[in-house]
């Protein structure tokens, strides 16, 4: 887990002006935009510091204070004036340091940025004498010293933010929107630093709390029991100087916002566009259209091949080799959510609760409620029985056939497994009608954006069967959809799917894709998979595989003999993504050991 500021990280520094030479080569552009930026960078330098626990407050969003509280080495009296000048930091002092940045923070600009905007007042103390020296400074620009009794440790507030400049004011959200944005800053933080305590209160209220210990408690304390009762690891994984290892919370619980999609990079919570398309390219195919997980990932980089110099606010980071970091992300991710079935007496967890209940802010009047009613509040909506935690499955033994259906089956660990004919079929044909076109991709590395997440086989061991057809079928394509086809025919052959241009926008289809049981209409389907295959999507040719697959996998209703179904059950267990069709519905359901006795009250 990376870990850029432990306790053997170099002694402190002084606090100096950067050269001017360093001080052009930072990424120009606002650091404070609104109260979640201004929070960002307060617990950048709490974390710069050291500090094991952090506390936020905030009134009106941030808008009338945001007061960040940590126990780091502090900031020693005769270095306080000038760590609030701009360009100045004991962070980095020469070029060099810019290119093996090791700490959250690297500017030297923060403190002076919030000063302009706002209301500052830094009380610190750098040393166990319980005396803090404070000082006040402003939009005015002038300087208060005064001291105060603390323990080690910085608290820096910020009041009235923008209240000299009302222009910036006015593009904000308002008091609840800002507050929205400065929670999930905060939220991102604590699951980026588990191991430090985080605490924040809104408006008098509790809003987060962390154990400061591990990912999965912090999860649970952010998330709820439940969540963390469905927890699955991701990775570790190592690719190239790389690292990676996260969770995902199971598939019963998912959200239509990709909010609680955290990826983090040597320990800064970031929103880097291949990465997180990346993440949900892993994801996508296991969960419902327009469904998000609850997902965090630590990527541990050596600082010397990140440069985080790219974005005014550090929200993003260029990466030496993202594009391996994120092939390798994507299918972490894809393992870790795709094995774990769904298990009964889980799926209340999403039922119960579209959103955790802890983010929803309080309604303006709620702000009289205590912490204590807002917990027993929370406690009441929990679900009655915890639900189960994933487990392996193992091997899974058919035992039985529900109306042509459903296969029933005992796995190995004891539990009852119900498993959806169709879709179990339709994952396997999938998995390998993708594998032939990624054998495909080998062979002509241009091809783009396909790559197969699951166990690659050996190219001689996939079959390439097609159906040839005895009457050749004429489709006609609009002009658009004919010019995208006309570059996508050797994808398509691969799969089996002769698609010849046959003048104008017509083309000629001479066979078909090979699969068990299919078409019964071939004009009809050839028809349906030239328009699928001149689709205008990145993707295509993965939706050209789920609508194969569908097509193609034994029906609903069709009965299997005991063979058959144990059959199925074994081309299913091999696949990394076993527990959902390729459409994300759920093609595996658990009863445990421990649900039926619940249920039965054995
Ligand atoms: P940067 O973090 O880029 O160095 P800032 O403007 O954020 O610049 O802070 C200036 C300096 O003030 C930091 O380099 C650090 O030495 C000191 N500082 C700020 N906040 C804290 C804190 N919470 N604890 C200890 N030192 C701090
Ligand atoms: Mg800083």
């Amino acid at each position: 887990m990376p870990d850029t500021h432990s306790e053997d990280a170099t002694p402190r520094s002084r606090i100096r002006r950067l050269p001017d030479a360093l001080v052009e080569r930072i990424a120009a552009g606002e650091v404070v935009e609104r109260p979640a930026s201004v929070v960002r960078e307060l617990l950048d330098n709490a974390l710069d510091a050291g500090a094991r626990t952090v506390r936020v407050e905030m009134r009106d969003g941030g808008l009338r204070l945001l007061r960040v509280s940590d126990d780091g080495y502090g900031i020693p009296p005769e270095e306080l004036a000038i760590a609030i000048a701009p360009h100045t930091s004991n962070k980095v002092s020469t070029l060099d340091d810019l290119t093996h940045i090791r700490t959250l923070g690297f500017r030297g600009e923060a403190l002076a940025s919030i000063a302009a905007v706002a209301d500052l007042e830094i009380a610190s103390a750098s040393d166990d004498s319980g005396l803090a020296e404070v000082v006040t400074t402003g939009p005015d620009a002038s300087e208060n010293r005064s001291t105060t009794a603390r323990a080690r440790g910085t608290t820096v507030a910020v009041r009235n933010l923008f209240g000299t400049v009302p222009a910036r004011r006015a593009v904000l959200r308002g008091p609840r929107g800002e507050a929205a944005r400065t929670h999930a800053v905060v939220r991102a933080y604590a699951l980026a630093h588990p191991h430090v305590r985080f605490t924040l209160v809104g408006d008098g209220l509790l809003l987060l709390q962390t154990p400061g210990s591990d990912l999965p408690s912090a999860v649970t304390a952010v998330y709820g029991a439940d969540a963390g009762k469905a927890l699955l690891p991701i990775g570790p994984v190592t690719e190239g100087s790389a690292s990676l290892v996260g969770i995902v919370v199971s598939r019963a619980l998912s959200f239509a916002g990709r909010d609680h999609v955290v990826l983090v990079v040597n320990g800064r919570p970031i929103a880097n566009r291949a990465l997180t398309a990346a993440v949900e390219a892993g994801y996508r195919p296991l969960l419902r259209k327009g469904r998000h997980p609850l997902l965090v990932v630590h990527l541990a980089v050596p600082p010397e091949r990140v440069d985080p110099n790219v974005h005014p606010a550090k929200a993003d980071v260029l990466l030496r080799d993202e594009s391996s970091i994120a092939a390798a992300l994507r299918t972490a991710v894809h393992t870790a959510l795709g094995a774990a079935p769904l298990s009964l007496g889980q799926e209340t967890v999403a039922g119960l609760r579209e959103r955790p209940i802890q983010l929803r802010l309080p309604a303006a009047r709620s702000r009289y409620t205590t912490i204590a009613e807002r917990a027993s509040r929370r406690y009441a909506a929990a679900p009655q029985s915890a639900p189960d935690a994933p487990e392996e499955i193992g091997s899974l033994i058919a035992i039985g056939h529900f109306d042509n259906v459903l296969i029933l089956a005992r796995s190995s660990y004891g539990s009852l497994y119900l498993v959806d004919q169709h879709r179990a079929h339709e994952r396997g044909l999938y998995e390998q009608l993708k594998r032939r076109a990624a054998a495909l991709r080998v062979a002509s590395p241009e091809r783009d954006a396909f790559t197969i997440t699951d166990v690659a086989l050996p190219v001689d061991a996939i079959p390439h069967s097609h159906q040839l057809l005895l009457e050749p079928v004429l489709v006609e394509l609009t002009p658009l959809q004919a010019a995208r086809l006309s570059y996508r025919t050797e994808e398509l052959a691969a799969l089996g799917l002769d698609c010849q241009p046959f003048g104008g926008s017509v083309f000629l289809v001479r066979s078909l894709p090979g699969l068990t049981g299919a078409a019964h209409s071939p004009a009809g389907f050839a028809a349906e998979l030239a328009a699928a295959a001149a689709e205008d999507a990145d993707d295509w040719l993965d939706h050209l595989c789920v609508s194969l697959a569908c097509r193609a996998a034994i029906r609903r209703g069709q009965p299997l003999a005991p063979p058959q179904q144990q059959q199925l059950l074994d081309d299913l267990m091999p696949l990394s993504a076993r527990s959902a069709c390729p459409h994300g519905s759920p093609l595996l359901v658990r009863l445990s050991r421990s649900y039926l006795a619940r249920t039965f009250e054995w």
